[in-house]
């Protein structure tokens, strides 16, 4: 068969559940990111199953495509818009994360174009040096931003652990709900959304140490994969194995584990380094680099690791694994986000969906 990802709908919905519920519970909404799955419509249809309260994704290809498809949930736009760009961005979504006020005026006037008013998210930077107003600037920013016609500011938001690998803490969160307060004693009006972070936020969720006032989190990863890469740790009370790549053996020999002969550069134009661990069955997959960012694939069986891949060819050692694995078979894969993202935009793999009835 060639290679496939296998999406349990059911183990999606369920997590998505699991993540609302927890955060209803402490007063947050969450929106579902579908950035990290091409926002493939059955996934999406599970991720509403689960309940959440809006859809959310970095790219406007996504968002046309979720709004053909007939998804007419509050979506919010989760990458500041291209100043060239603003009119699909008023049109398709409700909202969408800012930081710079000409894309904000932009955005009122292609807004009121329309007779719509756009939704504003101002968002803070609180030291991830990601996107953002710093903290000192927020008020003056606010407040020019609420002289814009067209848009309405909604909220402010923050993003962390994606550039500095800043992490949520009660601290910055407490500093961005206090934030919030002053801008809306200043502007004289409330803000309705607090937007504290993504999947690296479900830490301090399951400790109940979310400040009071985060009114909501945008959570891609963790219902997805049931991981937690900025705390480097899977979320033990979700499924790690929501998507599952297979791809078949093409060749299964024992070969000595240093290559001979002379030796250049390898298919990527490095010098290979390896170390002498004997004799070693090794498995080759009809899988390759061209296909998926293979340092995203996690083999399934523990006991086999992978070697390397060049553009088509992914080797496998296999040689603790169960001997009655054959050329033909299929070796299983879980991923990692960015394994996640290649693998479902690559059209080399066909996605295979269970579940979800
Ligand atoms: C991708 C993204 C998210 C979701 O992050 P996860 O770690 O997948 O939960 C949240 N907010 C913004 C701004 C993003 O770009």
């Amino acid at each position: 068969m060639s290679p496939h990802l296998e999406i349990d709908l059911d183990k999606i919905t369920y997590n998505t559940a699991q993540v609302v519920e927890r955060c209803h519970r402490q007063s947050i909404e969450v929106l579902g990111v579908t950035k990290g799955f091409g926002a493939i419509p059955p996934i999406v249809s599970a991720f509403i199953a689960g309940g959440v309260d809006g859809l959310a994704d970095a790219r406007m290809e996504n968002i046309l495509d979720l709004r053909k498809n007939g998804f007419n949930l509050p979506i919010t736009l989760l990458r500041i818009p291209r100043l060239s760009n603003v009119g699909n961005v008023v049109r398709y979504t409700d909202t969408s994360v800012n930081s710079e006020i000409a894309v904000m005026q932009a955005l009122g006037e292609a807004a009121l174009s329309l007779d719509k008013i756009h939704n504003v998210v101002l968002m803070v930077d609180l030291g991830d040096l990601r996107e953002g107003v710093l903290t000192q600037h927020v008020l003056e920013t606010a407040k020019q931003v609420a002289t814009i016609n067209g848009v309405k500011l909604v909220g402010l938001g923050t993003n962390m652990g994606c550039f500095g690998g800043v992490l949520p803490a009660t601290e910055n969160l407490g500093l961005l709900v206090t934030i919030t307060r002053a801008v809306e004693k200043y502007l004289g009006f409330k803000l309705d959304i607090v937007s504290g972070g993504g999947t690296s936020s479900l830490f301090l969720l399951e400790k109940e140490e979310i400040p009071a006032g985060i009114t909501q989190l945008r959570i891609g990863e963790g219902i997805l994969l049931g991981t937690d890469t900025s705390h480097n740790r899977i979320i033990p009370w979700l499924y790690q194995d929501a998507f599952m790549l297979h791809a078949e053996i093409i060749e299964l020999k024992t070969k000595p584990s240093v290559p001979f002969g002379n030796i250049g550069r390898d298919a990527f134009g490095n010098l290979p380094q390896f170390e002498d661990t004997g004799t070693r069955k090794r498995a080759i997959l009809a899988l390759g680099r061209q296909d998926v960012y293979i340092e995203g694939l996690v083999p399934l069986d523990g006991k086999m690791s992978i070697l390397g891949a060049s553009s088509d060819h992914l080797i496998v050692d296999i040689t603790e694994a169960d001997d009655k694995i054959r050329v033909g078979d299929n070796i299983a894969f879980k991923l990692t986000y960015s394994g996640l993202l290649s693998a479902s935009g690559s059209k080399y793999i066909k996605k295979v969906f269970r579940g979800g009835g």
